[in-house]
């Protein structure tokens, strides 16, 4: 079994690893961290929840000098990932004088350039807002020797190829590269030809994409009876935190408007939304406060709160891939999740696209009768 201790860290790394209450690297980690801290470029594919952002994490911060200057990147597809992201390197560099900085659209520019200009070693980062910087000079990438892009699949669906591109043209060509995603599509291969020099593979569980210990059930609904079949469902299982998606953005008003009309503490959370509103979202669902946050996919991806009890597909999802990010937002760190998704008549045939494409089969479960609720 390889331990954190074998990977020679510096001890002031070893000991944030200790307070985070890690106790042995996750597959990944295992993999990748030798890997990347001997300077190799790294693609690593592992199922959502397997620790892919320490797996990079850790290597970085104990690579990073304490001279005031940009020396990693890490570009993530939506704000909440490079808020999350950047929390959790702060936390392994806690007893290292490293400073990291999300860097997102929606937060004031100006506290950003303020805080760069005190000296930044780390920035994590959505694409536009990181080049918004780089145009107006306030960010400069030429001594970044380590740059990740994380969820990378998802920044290329979310149209971000060519923001990245021209991101990577101000680093220097002898960086470190490294690409972490949950699965691994032709454009990303493209991807890794161009940008990435001899890398090396890192997949972990590469055949069972989703994560083993998510239950995964489907109920048959009819159109009309979605939202009343919700809560008859939501009403008979033991929900700690669920996550319910929905396709639209104003499917997730409504939902969310229909929800906290019936009593139950549940928000929304989508593109639209300001960052001020969506900070106070996740807020109110970390701390619990909010038990169901109704989300569509671009607002959820990467999201990691770790008591995630049940993700409920209120819309079938569009494609096997974010089928797997969407119920990946539960089951994490070798915890049981559920994943429950709701499926009209026209819809089958996206189910069964999903089965074959994640190779598991989902369990059909009939929705609870009055009776059944009422108990
Ligand atoms: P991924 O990016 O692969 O979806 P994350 O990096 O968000 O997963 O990690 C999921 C959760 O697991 C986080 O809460 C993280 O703190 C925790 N975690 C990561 N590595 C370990 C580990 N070695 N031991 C215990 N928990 C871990
Ligand atoms: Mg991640």
């Amino acid at each position: 079994m390889i331990k954190f201790e074998d990977f020679n860290l510096n001890r002031n790394v070893l000991l944030s690893i200790n307070d985070m209450g890690f106790e042995e690297p996750s597959p990944i980690q295992a993999e990748a961290i030798p890997l990347i801290l001997e300077g190799n470029d790294v693609l690593g594919q592992a199922q959502t929840g397997t620790g892919k952002t320490a797996a990079f994490g850790i290597p970085i911060i104990e690579r990073v000098t304490s001279e005031p200057r940009v020396q990693a990147l890490v570009l993530t597809p939506t704000r909440e990932l490079a808020i999350q992201v950047s929390g959790e390197l702060r936390k392994i560099a806690k007893h290292k004088r490293t400073r990291t900085l999300p860097i997102y659209g929606g937060q004031s520019i100006g506290h950003q350039i303020r805080t760069l200009r005190q000296g930044v070693q780390v920035v994590i980062g959505t694409p536009g807002r990181i080049l918004d910087h780089l145009r107006r000079r306030t960010l400069r990438l030429q001594d970044v020797s380590m740059v990740v892009l994380d969820e990378a699949d998802e920044m290329l669906d979310m149209g971000f190829i060519e923001d990245i591109r021209e991101i990577l043209s101000h680093t220097p060509n002898t960086r470190q590269t490294m690409l972490f995603s949950a699965t691994m599509p032709y454009e990303i291969k493209e991807l890794t030809r161009r940008y990435m020099q001899n890398p090396q593979t890192v997949q972990v569980n590469r055949k069972e994409v989703t994560a083993p210990l998510i239950d995964q059930v489907y109920y048959k609904v009819l159109e009309r009876n979605k939202l009343e079949s919700l809560c008859r469902i939501l009403d008979s299982e033991e929900i700690g935190l669920g996550i319910v998606f929905c396709r639209t953005k104003r499917g997730v008003d409504e939902l969310t408007d229909a929800l906290q009309e019936r009593g139950y503490l549940a928000d929304g959370l989508h593109g639209d939304l300001s960052q001020a509103q969506r900070d106070r979202v996740m807020k109110g669902f970390r701390d619990s406060t909010i038990e169901l946050l109704v989300a569509t996919d671009v607002a959820a991806r990467g999201i990691d709160v770790g008591n995630v009890t049940h993700v409920i597909n209120y819309d079938i999802p569009q494609d096997p891939e974010s089928y797997v990010h969407r119920i990946g937002r539960t089951g994490r760190a070798g915890r049981k999740g559920i994943a429950l998704t709701l499926v009209t008549p026209r819809e089958m045939k996206q189910l069964m696209t999903i089965e074959k494409v994640t190779k598991t089969s989902l369990m059909p479960r009939p929705i609870p009768t009055l009776e059944e609720v009422a108990e």
